[in-house]
C-alpha cells in the first residue's frame, strides 16, 4: 500500500506541477493583451509621515482586472512578468501612469505628494532605464523629487549594474528606497555604498509587533542603522493601532498599512486625501505611558 500511496503522491505532484504551468501559460498569454487593452491599472496606498501626521505620498501598486481570468494579484503575475521582457513594458506603464498622476495632483494644488514606484531587477539592469525616466520627467514636467523608486533588497543582490544604475538615477534627482528590507542579506558595507534615501521594513517584521520581542529589537536595530547612514525608515503592513504606537515610540519615520488604507483608485485616493486633511484618522501620537 505504501508503494501505491507513493505512486499516487507522484501523480498528484505531477498534476500540481502541470496545473502551475498551465496557469503560468494562461497568465503569460493574457498579459500581452492586458498591457495594451488597459486591464492593468495602478492604485495608490497612502504613506504617512509619522513626525507631522500628514500624508507623505503613496505607493503605486499595479492591479490586473482580467476580463478572462478575473482579478489577478501582483504576487502572482509580477514574478511571471519578471521572467520575460513583459516586465519592462509593465514597469514603464506603471512609471508613466505615476508621473501622469503627479502632474494631475500638482495641477490640483498638491505639490508635495511623493509617488513611490516599484522597480524590478530586470528594469534596473536595463541600460536605457535612466533615459526612460528622464524622458518621462520632461514630458510631464514634474519634479524628480516627486518620484521615489523602490527596489527590493533581493533584486540588487546579484546585480552587478545596480550601483551604477542607482547612481545614474540618483543624479536625475529621484528618491530611492530599498523595499522588503530584512528579507535579503545586504552587507552593511554594500548598504553604505548605495545611494538609498529610505529603507522599508518588510511587513513580516511588523506583523507581530509589539508583542514579539525579537521583532521589536529588529525594528530598533534597522532604525539605529538607518539613522547612522542618514536614511529614513518606512514600516509597511501596519494593521493595528498598537503596531503604529510601538513604531512611533521607537522613532520610525513613515507608516504604511491597512490601518490607514488599502490601495485605492486615483479618484478614491484623492477623496481620501481630502478627508484625511479634515481629521478622522488613526493617531500617530504615542499613547503609551510607561
Ligand atoms: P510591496 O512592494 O512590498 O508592496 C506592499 C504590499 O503589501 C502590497 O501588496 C500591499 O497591498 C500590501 N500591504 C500594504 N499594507 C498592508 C497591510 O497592512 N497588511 C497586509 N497584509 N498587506 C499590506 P500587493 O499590492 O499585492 O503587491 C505585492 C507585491 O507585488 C509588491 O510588494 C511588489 O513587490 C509587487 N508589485 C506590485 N506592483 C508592482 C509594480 O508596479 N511593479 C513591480 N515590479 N512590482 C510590483
Ligand atoms: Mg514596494
Ligand atoms: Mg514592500
Ligand atoms: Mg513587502
Amino acid at each position: 500500500h505504501a508503494k501505491d500511496a507513493g505512486k499516487s503522491c507522484f501523480k498528484f505532484y505531477d498534476f500540481e506541477l502541470a496545473m502551475v504551468s498551465v496557469e503560468k501559460n494562461r497568465i503569460e498569454r493574457n498579459m500581452k493583451g492586458a498591457l495594451t487593452n488597459d486591464e492593468i491599472c495602478i492604485e495608490f496606498q497612502p504613506l504617512i509621515d509619522m513626525n507631522t501626521g500628514s500624508i507623505y505620498g503613496a505607493e503605486a501598486l499595479c492591479r490586473w482586472y482580467s476580463r478572462e481570468l478575473g482579478m489577478i494579484s501582483p504576487e502572482r503575475f509580477i514574478p511571471i512578468a519578471e521572467q520575460s521582457n513583459a516586465i519592462l513594458q509593465l514597469g514603464e506603464k506603471v512609471l508613466t501612469e505615476s508621473c501622469k498622476q503627479v502632474k494631475e495632483w500638482n495641477e490640483a494644488g498638491w505639490h508635495d505628494l511623493v509617488v513611490s514606484v516599484n522597480v524590478s531587477a530586470r528594469q534596473l539592469s536595463d541600460k536605457n532605464f535612466p533615459n526612460i525616466i528622464k524622458a518621462l520627467l520632461d514630458e510631464y514636467a514634474i519634479s524628480p523629487q516627486s518620484i521615489e523608486l523602490e527596489v527590493t533588497e533581493t533584486s540588487i543582490q546579484n546585480n552587478k549594474y545596480a550601483k551604477e544604475q542607482l547612481e545614474r538615477i540618483k543624479r536625475l534627482g529621484l528618491r530611492l528606497a530599498i523595499d522588503d528590507f530584512g528579507t535579503g542579506y545586504s552587507s552593511l558595507s554594500r548598504l553604505k555604498s548605495l545611494p538609498f534615501d529610505r529603507v522599508k521594513i518588510d511587513r513580516s517584521f511588523v506583523r507581530d509587533l509589539p508583542h514579539s520581542e525579537s521583532d521589536v529589537e529588529i525594528c530598533k536595530a534597522i532604525l539605529a542603522l538607518c539613522n547612522v547612514l542618514g536614511m529614513r525608515v518606512t514600516a509597511e503592513g501596519i494593521e493595528r493601532q498598537e503596531q503604529l504606537e510601538l513604531l512611533r515610540e521607537i522613532g520610525c519615520h513613515c507608516a504604511q498599512g491597512f490601518l490607514f488604507s488599502k490601495a485605492m483608485s486615483p479618484e478614491k485616493f484623492s477623496q481620501w486625501v481630502r478627508e484625511f486633511g479634515q481629521g478622522s484618522r488613526p493617531s500617530t501620537e504615542s499613547h503609551h505611558h510607561r
